[in-house]
This record gives C-alpha cells, sequence and structure tokens, in this order.
C-alpha cells in the first residue's frame, strides 16, 4: 500500500466527539462481529481484575499477523476509536484488506476496569481542567504495558497482572508479525517509537500528521537517553539502555525499572512494534527550535526544582492523610506510587544538568515541554490524590481533620489548575485516530512487502516512555 492510498484512508476517518464508554465500545465491537460472522470471531483471552472478559477480536483472514491492543494505559483512549476504525476497515473494505493480506488481532481495551475509573472525561477531553480533575493512571506495578517480566542486573519482575498474561498469550499463541499497542500523550505534537529503523515507514509517520496540519514534537524526549532514528521518531530500546544510563548517572534504577513492556514480550518473535504518541492539545512552541536565553542546564534545574516542590507538598498532605485514611482506592495506590516518584525525579534531572555544557541554550520546544511536563504531573498527581480524599468524603468515613485536609488541596490544586490554562488548541478526535490508523497501516505495509527479511527472533528489547 503506497504513501497516497494511506493519506486517503487516513483523510476519510470519521469525526467523534469524544471517546467511547467501555460499554459502547465493546458493543461496537460486538455488532461488528455479529454483522461479519465470516470475517470477525470473538475469543476470550483473559479476565480483568475486576471480573470482566477481555476479549480479542480476530478480522480477516490474511497470510500475516498483526496484534494491535487499546488501553495498555487505560487513561489514553484515543486507541478506542483506532481500534474499532481498524476493525471496521478490515471487515468491510475488501480493497484494503486484500492489500495488507494480514490477519488482524484486536483487543478493544486489556484494561477495562483502569480505564472505567476515566470515564466521566471522555465526553470532553478537549478541557485540560476537567480532564485531569477525573483523571486516573494506574501505579506502575498495575499498568499492563509495563508489567511483563523482566531480569536485568539487580532487576528481577514477575508480577505479571491477569490482563498482561492475557495480552503475553495473544502474543505467544499468535507470533505476530507486528505489535501495536496503542498509546497516547497529552500536550504539544506527534512523536512515534519503532523498533527498527525504517525510512519507507518513516517516511509515512512524518507525512500523515503534516496532511492533517499537526505538528511534529521536537522539544524534550520523553526520557533522556532516547536514541533519534528521525525528527520525533525514537528507537524502541531495551530497558536495558534505561538501566544502564541511570546506572551510569549516579542513580540507582532499581528504584525507577520494574517490569518490561508488550514490544519485549512480542520482539521475542520477531515482531515489529510501533506506538504512536498523539496529544489532545497542540502547541505551537512544541516544534519550535528557536534558542531561547535560558541555558538547558539551568532550564532542567528551574523545572526540576518546580517539580520537587510540588511533589513534596503532595507527599505531605498524603503522609498526613494517611493514618486516617480507611478506603483503599486505586487512586490512593497511584498516590502512593507517583508522589514519591515526583519528588525523587529532581535528583536525576540535577544529576543530567549537571553534565550539560553551560552554553548550550535551551530552544522553545525544550522550554515548552520541560514546563509542561510541571503542570502535567501536578494536574495529574494532584487530582488523583484528591479523588483518593474524597472516597472518604463521599462515603462518610471522613474524620473532620481529614475534610480540612481534602480542602487545603483542593485549593492548592485550584491554583494548579489556573496555572495550565493556555492557548494550546484542542485537537479534532479525526485527527488523532487518523495518525494512529495511518501509523498502523504504514507498519502492515512494511510488513507484508515480499522483500521484508525473515523475522529475527529471541531479541530482547522494550520501549521506555511514560505516555
Ligand atoms: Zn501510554
Amino acid at each position: 500500500m503506497d504513501k497516497d492510498t494511506i493519506l486517503r484512508l487516513v483523510a476519510e476517518v470519521p469525526d467523534h466527539d469524544g471517546f467511547p464508554l467501555v460499554d459502547d465500545l465493546h458493543a461496537r465491537f460486538d455488532a461488528l462481529a455479529a454483522a461479519h460472522p465470516d470475517r470477525v470471531t470473538v475469543t476470550r483471552i483473559g479476565t480483568s481484575r475486576l471480573g470482566e472478559p477481555l476479549n480479542a477480536y480476530r478480522v480477516g483472514a490474511g497470510s500475516h499477523t498483526a496484534v494491535i491492543v487499546g488501553g495498555v494505559h487505560p487513561n489514553e483512549p484515543i486507541g478506542s476509536w483506532t481500534a474499532l476504525h481498524l476493525a471496521t476497515t478490515m471487515a468491510e473494505d475488501p480493497d484494503t484488506a486484500a492489500a495488507l493480506d494480514t490477519t488482524w488481532h484486536i483487543v478493544p481495551t486489556i484494561d477495562p476496569d483502569g480505564m472505567r475509573l476515566n470515564e466521566a472525561w471522555f465526553h470532553d477531553p478537549h478541557d485540560r481542567v476537567f480532564y485531569s480533575r477525573h483523571f486516573y493512571r494506574p501505579a506502575p506495578d498495575s499498568q499492563v504495558e509495563w508489567t511483563f517480566p523482566n531480569s536485568y542486573k539487580s532487576v528481577y519482575f514477575d508480577q505479571v497482572l491477569p490482563e498482561t498474561l492475557a495480552f503475553m498469550r495473544l502474543i505467544d499463541d499468535t507470533e505476530p508479525d507486528l505489535l501495536v499497542s496503542l498509546h497516547n500523550g497529552e500536550m504539544g505534537g506527534v512523536y512515534y517509537y519503532l523498533s527498527e529503523d525504517l525510512p519507507d515507514v518513516i517516511d509515512v509517520l512524518h507525512a500523515v500528521p503534516a496532511a492533517l496540519g499537526l505538528p511534529l514534537d521536537t522539544g524534550e524526549p520523553e526520557s533522556p537517553f532516547l536514541r533519534e532514528l528521525a525528527p520525533a521518531v525514537f528507537a524502541m530500546d531495551g530497558i536495558e539502555e534505561a538501566y544502564d544510563y541511570l546506572e551510569e548517572l549516579g542513580v540507582d534504577p532499581g528504584e525507577h525499572i520494574h517490569g518490561a513492556s508488550s514490544a519485549s514480550w512480542a520482539l521475542r518473535h520477531g515482531a515489529l512494534c510501533m506506538v504512536a504518541e498523539l496529544p489532545y492539545w497542540s502547541h505551537p512552541d512544541a516544534d519550535d527550535q528557536t534558542p531561547t536565553d535560558e541555558s538547558y542546564a539551568d532550564l532542567l534545574r528551574r523545572c526540576a526544582d518546580e517539580l520537587g516542590a510540588s511533589g513534596t507538598e503532595l507527599q505531605e498532605i498524603l503522609d498526613t492523610a494517611s493514618p486516617m485514611l480507611t478506603i483503599e482506592t486505586p487512586f490512593l495506590e497511584g498516590s502512593r506510587a507517583f508522589i514519591p516518584m515526583l519528588v525523587s525525579t529532581p535528583e536525576t534531572d540535577h544529576a543530567r544538568a549537571d553534565r550539560e555544557p553551560a552554553d548550550r541554550m535551551a530552544t522553545v520546544a525544550e522550554r515548552f515541554g520541560c514546563e509542561d511536563l510541571v503542570r502535567c504531573f501536578r494536574l495529574r498527581y494532584g487530582g488523583m490524590l484528591l479523588r483518593a480524599l474524597e472516597a472518604e468524603t463521599t462515603a462518610g468515613t471522613a474524620s473532620a481533620p481529614l475534610r480540612r485536609l481534602r480542602d487545603r488541596l483542593a485549593e492548592r490544586y485550584a491554583l494548579w489548575q489556573a496555572d495550565a490554562v493556555s492557548d494550546a488548541a484542542p485537537i479534532p478526535v479525526r485527527k488523532l485516530v487518523g495518525v494512529q490508523y495511518g501509523a498502523i497501516l504504514a507498519c502492515a505495509s512494511h510488513v507484508a512487502e515480499p522483500t521484508r527479511a525473515s523475522r529475527p527472533r529471541l531479541v530482547t528489547t522494550n520501549q521506555p516512555g511514560g505516555s
């Protein structure tokens, strides 16, 4: 399938208001399967921690195999529409399906329990303040994406979640040529992770956002050790690179690295792995290479200190609240994992800053990226701690001191909300889905090429990242 065809298909992606609720998403997939019993087969692959069946939908019967999984981070629902649009196209458009000659195994959402805790903002993803106030991201050890088995130097991880086990079995049963776990970012521009340096694919990965008028994210990368294959396209290097980088920096990697990603598992089968990271809001600064008058080292230190100060404030509230809390919510579990990370991350950033040459000026894109990460983390994790405390005030189990603590946090949070209002532009959902869909088509086209070499086996790497 050539680039023009992919761009045409991307332009046909329909628009939506917001994102589908979990039940709605499942109902749409079931309706598709019922309408095309000859093309779509449903297989139960596991059970969520709260008892919900996890289904994979097999679409088509091509000679290549692709596994596409949504909800690997349940706060990232762009993939819900992408998965549905992909399944619908492959079931109902015989020409497109034939061109890619692929059997698709599509999981609409692998973590329905976590996704339901985000549903309150799905009808309006364009208001960042509302979004953050109703945001939920599982603690790292409760994320499907980062709980695949891992063993490297001092790190040994085998606390595989039931959802992750289902995902592992799907990969092992299908031995995919292509794995796409459906992620998205939040603010700025479009970027990607790709497990192989493929110029033909990268060309399309750049062309699709350009055709839709979306900027690439060329500022501060999500992790400092990332290897850039092309602008806004990063290698899906292994957790080994992250570990060695932190070790060399003098930071204990064991505190930051736990499980591996789905890509690390699929690479054992020689799969091409791709992740597309899309923001809900774009900002012109995200792709502005103009130098600022602040050195990059000073920028890192300034943002690290701001993040550390907010983390310390949240930690103090959490510590004071802890003896009074009686309800073990996912919000509390997440707060107990993320808030200490906000407190400890500045140490890493200061160590990085000390190595940067003093005369290297930060670009506008880097400044935007660093400053916005502070805004993002305050809103996300302040909001989750608020939800943890409000579980007690709503249930009637909160003492008066706990209620006052909740009010104090709400007051602080309102200031962070006011600080987060910016001139960022909401992106229409059809464009976000279009980028993810186009990226999948580009990778599937590459995999379907007769010239693609026989697949390497048992390579163990994975991708870093927090989006
Ligand atoms: Zn993610």
